[in-house]
Parts: C-alpha cells; structure tokens; sequence
C-alpha cells in the first residue's frame, strides 16, 4: 500500500518516469513508527526534478512504549508528590509511586538554657508513613549564627532530592539560674542584691508573703532591686527570674532563686530599775521577734558585751544579777528574727543606766 502524506512537488507514479535526465535518488522524508503511529520508510526522490520514483511504504506503530521514570512532583510538607514511569512518547503510565510527605520534623530540644556552649539541637524528618528521612539526601539543615547566648535561634530545614520547600524551627537559649542573693533590711524595706547573670536582659523580682502571696513585682536591668512600706518584723520571700528579651517577648530563666527574708523587727522601748547588786530590764514587745539579746556597759560609751540572749517573744524582760554596790551600768536591748537560719538583727533601743543599790 502506498500513500503519500507528505508529498512535495508533482508526483509520477514508477513507469511514467520522464527520461530527459538521468535522477539522482535521495531519501527525502522518513518518519520512524512509535508506539501508536505509524511511520513511513523513504520513497525515492529526485530532487532535480522533483519527481518521486517510488512511493513510501508505511510501517505499523510498534506498540511498543519507551518508558522513563522521572519525579513529577516533589513532595512539601502539605502534600505527596510521585514519582511516574511514564511512555516519553505516548504519555502512557506504566507505574506511579508516591513520595509521602514529610509530616513530622522535630528537633531534638526546643529549650536550653545557657552554658556557654553552642546548642544545636538535631532535626528528625519522618515522612507521613513513620519513616525517617535521611539529612544529606532529603534534607540539609541550617543554623542561625551563634547558637551560644540566650536568645531565639532558627533552624531551617531546606529539602532536597525528592522532597522541595523549607522549613524553619525555633529553639532558645534560656538565661541561668540567678545566684548570690543577698539582702539588706530595714524596719520597712528590703533590698535584694545578686549577681549578674550571662546574657540576661533583666530580671524579674517578686515579694512574695510568708505564705506565697505574690505582693509587688519589680522588672529592671540593674541587679538591685528594692521593696518599700513594709511592715517591720515581717517575713517575705524574695524570687529573681533573670530574662532575655526577643524582639517584644521575654525569655524567662527555667531556673530562678527564692529567698526568705524578713525586714528589720521594731526598736525596743527599754527601762532600768536599780535593785540591790542587780538591774530589772523591761522593754515592750516587737511584732515578729525570734529572741531578744542585752548589751551592758560601764560608761555610756564605753564597750558594749552581750550579756544574755531571751529566745523567743514571751518574755521582755531581763535581771541582771551580781552588779556592784554605787557603781552605774549601762543597758541597751535588740530584738533579733530568725529567717531562713540566719538573725536579721533590729536596731538598739537608747541607752539606759541604773546606778546600783
Ligand atoms: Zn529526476
Ligand atoms: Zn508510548
């Protein structure tokens, strides 16, 4: 069967040739049969007088695909892609494999807190089927500079291979733990002092009651903080949480320190009454004194020793004995509070003086 679906020029079919020229045969057009069309073999052409010798034979499609497998779509976080083997000619698809989708990346700490250490946490990709990706392959992984500092840091996540698209994670870098907290009182304030803490922005102090009651809440960048128009002779609790702040938010420390404290108990209202070889000491009652404790001297400004210790705050009053007959001594009492194992001492009462029977 002959046909011709690409003929040039006048046709002549075999037999009917002029014979003014002797012709030159070239293979004027082909066209290789695929999988589903048709082809054709080379007629004889002869160019010069454009005449075809003879005609094209035409070949059958072959049925026969050329199969290629290539990713046609990568996967993102979202969504599968899928990997096809497809006919490159005819598009027919022989198999379709799907590229699940990465689901689950997770890294290994979200948290850290400062150590003077660069944290990099590492990053688990695990596709919507529970398999793990592999770094290098799937995925390269990325880190913002430093990663030592308290602070926000981002990890990218960059897909690759058969995956596309980014993903960023955040982990920080928490401020430490607050340390050397110490305190200075007076009868209606207290003030806290620590020491400073790597990275930190600032630092939030709250007074807390003897029973946890949040009472005011200081936020400053120095080490120092104070609490005024308290109540003498009180116990409270002292807490400083060191922070960093990121961009408006406040990075708090995992860690803070507590203390107790108390502020200073009142001043004692002191009397001396002379007895026969001794002094009767009376003073009034301090709100919250652990104990008391009573300095005598032998001149008013003479040295002072601690002559007895009251625990508790029953008694307010004390007799020395043993004193000598005409001789004058002198008296002055302190109340003292126990806190936290250590004695936060009120201030003097004035002096007093008994001249001795
Ligand atoms: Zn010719
Ligand atoms: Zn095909």
């Amino acid at each position: 069967m002959v046909s011709e679906p690409f003929v040039m020029g006048r046709i002549r079919k075999p037999g009917n040739v002029d014979l003014t020229h002797t012709h030159s045969y070239t293979s004027k057009i082909t066209k290789a049969a695929t999988c589903t069309a048709r082809g054709y073999t080379a007629g004889k052409y002869c160019p010069d007088c454009k005449t075809w010798i003879s005609g094209y034979q035409e070949v059958a499609a072959t049925g026969k695909n050329t199969y290629k497998t290539t990713t046609t779509t990568k996967a993102i976080t979202e969504k599968d892609g899928k990997i096809v083997t497809a006919c490159t000619v005819c598009g027919k698809v022989s198999k379709t494999t799907p590229i699940y989708k990465a689901s689950s990346i997770k890294l290994s700490a979200v948290s850290f807190t400062y150590n003077g250490k660069v944290q990099k946490p590492t990053v688990t990709v695990k596709n919507s089927k529970g398999t793990t990706l592999k770094n290098g392959t799937d995925y390269t992984v990325t880190y913002s500079s430093g990663c030592v500092n308290p602070g926000k840091y981002v990890v990218t996540v960059i897909f690759k291979g058969n995956y596309t698209g980014n993903k960023p994670l955040t982990f920080t870098i928490l401020p430490g733990k607050t340390s050397s907290l110490t305190f200075t009182q007076t009868e209606s304030s207290i003030k806290a002092t620590w020491k400073a803490v790597t990275g930190a922005s600032g630092y939030k102090v709250t007074l807390y009651s003897a029973k946890n009651k949040a009472i005011k809440t200081i936020y400053t960048t120095k080490t120092t903080a104070s609490f005024s128009k308290l109540s003498k002779g009180t116990t409270y609790k002292v807490r400083v949480t060191a922070y960093k702040t990121v961009g408006k938010d406040k990075l708090y420390a995992s860690t803070y320190t507590q203390l107790t404290t108390a502020t200073k108990p009142g001043t004692p209202t002191l009397s001396a009454t002379a007895g026969t070889k001794k002094a009767t000491l009376k003073w009034n009652k301090q709100t919250g004194a652990t104990g008391y404790v009573v300095y005598m001297a032998t001149s008013k400004n003479g040295k002072y020793t601690k002559i007895a210790t009251i625990k508790g705050n029953t008694k307010v009053s004390y007799t020395k004995t043993g004193l000598t007959k005409g001789k004058t001594y002198y008296f002055k009492v302190a109340a003292y509070e126990t806190v936290g194992g250590k004695n936060i001492y009120g201030s003097f009462s004035s002096v007093k003086y008994a001249k001795i029977k």
